[in-house]
């Protein structure tokens, strides 16, 4: 094999070096499957299961890696298999692609609602619509039976409504494109602590407080936060606080503060809280003028003033930062505040090298979209993807030949996509130039620039 990318060919040499090493070759595998190198991927997860027969998730990665090389059987048998133990989400979404590619078309819908049920992140709207179901409704039917799952599991528990938000994500930091610095950021803050309690105290570093992550819509924070409880198979709950104010008028902070508990009870647990500068914006709210009590109460469980939030990582996110009250800012609190860029070039080529993994495929010119996908958030670049894949069913719908997706599809769709974090810039250009206090927005100068 001769592999031209320098980083792949360094890990390869590594793996001749310590051929034993199973996570070194998981990684190098997963790399070659990231870049699109099945066939290499397909020797290298053979080997590795060679040292771990058991191993389900390399299974499941050898399953992906044949059904990318059109090896449908044999697939089909690593599926089948998994589906006796306990079931992976992915895994099952991978079996329904395999069930419809047969034109079981009812058994495919049965393990896609399974996989939802699971893990709600595995949501394939192109896969739910050859499947003949929105892939909304499908997400409330799996909802309702998670509900009712979680409900008969937690039976006697005073807060069987807010258990159903406990996601355990299949996703990890291989699944988010780019994004380096701040998964980084992350491992440094949330995950090393975690890990290494003994080892921070020792240096007296606190432990505690959350990552405040900001930037344009659709730039992967939620993506980021889910796959950051992957990473470590922590629990993860997701809040928006604006659904938290409505639904509980004049009773937020026991709610807010039942969450945090949830959250400890299923300690570890990734705790994310999206459109956190609501909390703000109710202070100015008539509807809820405990809103001051909201922040206090917000920030009080932050702190773990009455219990301790070990085990908890927090992680929030907002598209207007600049509506956020300063205290949450102090040490211990949101002490690391990140701006979450659009992708880069690279990030773009590897987000569409993930969004494109598991679908027919020809060929795709990675480098040559993300040149021409400049500006374009994450969720533009799913955007992009659905739009391709949905010209390209309708063109099979018609011909009765299903073709694989090709670099021309993309280019086509991206006449009709257009980027979406413009708006976003525009706003926040205003706050940086006129409203930077303490240089709080000098990454979003630095971006413009
Ligand atoms: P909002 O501010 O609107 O809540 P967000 O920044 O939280 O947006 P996400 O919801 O994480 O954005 O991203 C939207 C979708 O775009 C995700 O579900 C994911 O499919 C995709 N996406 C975004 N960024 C990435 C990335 N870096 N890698 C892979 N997928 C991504």
């Amino acid at each position: 094999m001769t592999i031209e990318d320098e980083s792949l060919r360094a890990l390869q040499e590594a793996v001749k070096l310590s051929p034993d090493n199973l996570p070194l070759r998981k990684h190098f595998a997963a790399s070659l499957t990231a870049r699109g190198l099945f066939v290499e991927a397909e020797k290298e997860y053979l080997a590795a299961l060679a040292l771990a027969p058991d191993d389900s998730e390399l299974k499941y990665e050898l399953a992906s890696v044949f059904y990318q090389l059109g090896k449908y059987g044999q697939s089909l048998v690593i599926v089948e298999d998994l589906a006796g133990g306990s079931p992976h989400a992915r895994a099952l979404v991978l079996h329904a692609r395999l069930l419809l590619n047969d034109g079981k078309v009812d058994q495919a819908a049965e393990k896609y609602r399974q996989a939802l049920a699971i893990d709600r992140s595995v949501t394939d709207e192109s896969l739910a619509e050859q499947l003949g179901v929105s892939a909304r409704e499908m997400l409330r039917e799996s909802y309702v039976e998670n509900r009712e799952r979680l409900a008969v599991k937690s039976a006697g528990d005073e807060d069987p409504d807010y258990l159903v938000d406990l996601e355990r994500p299949s996703i990890a930091f291989r699944d988010v494109g780019g994004m380096e610095d701040i998964k980084e950021q992350v491992r440094m803050k949330i995950i090393h602590p975690l890990n290494n309690p003994d080892i921070y105290k020792a240096y007296g570093k606190q432990i505690g407080g959350g990552i405040l992550m900001y930037g344009p819509p659709g730039c992967g924070k939620t993506h980021l936060a889910r796959a950051t409880a992957g990473e470590i198979k922590a629990g993860f709950i997701s809040v928006g606080i604006n659904d938290v104010l409505d639904m509980w008028l004049g009773n937020s902070e026991k709610n807010l503060h039942e969450i945090f508990e949830q959250a400890r009870r299923n300690s570890p647990c990734v705790l994310f809280f999206d459109e956190v500068d609501a909390l703000a914006a109710s202070r100015a709210d008539l509807r809820t003028s405990g809103g001051k009590q909201v922040i206090n109460q917000f920030l009080s469980e932050l702190d773990g003033v009455e219990t301790s939030n070990e085990g908890v990582l927090v992680l929030a996110a907002t598209n207007a930062p600049w509506h956020l009250d300063s205290a949450f800012r102090r040490p211990g609190r949101f002490d690391r505040i990140i701006f979450v860029p659009p992708p880069d070039k690279d990030a773009r080529a590897s987000i569409l090298r993930i969004m494109t993994a598991g679908k027919p495929v020809d060929k795709i010119d990675f480098e040559l979209l993300a040149k021409r996908s400049e500006k374009f958030s994450g969720a533009d670049l799913k955007n992009l993807v659905d739009v391709a894949i949905e010209a390209k069913l309708e063109s099979a719908l018609k011909t009765g030949v299903p073709e694989p997706l090709t670099t021309k599809d993309l280019e086509k769709a991206m006449k009709v996509v257009k980027p979406s974090t413009l708006e976003w810039f525009s706003t926040a250009r205003n706050y940086a130039m006129y409203a930077n206090q303490g240089g709080a927005y000098d990454d979003i100068l630095k971006y413009l620039k």
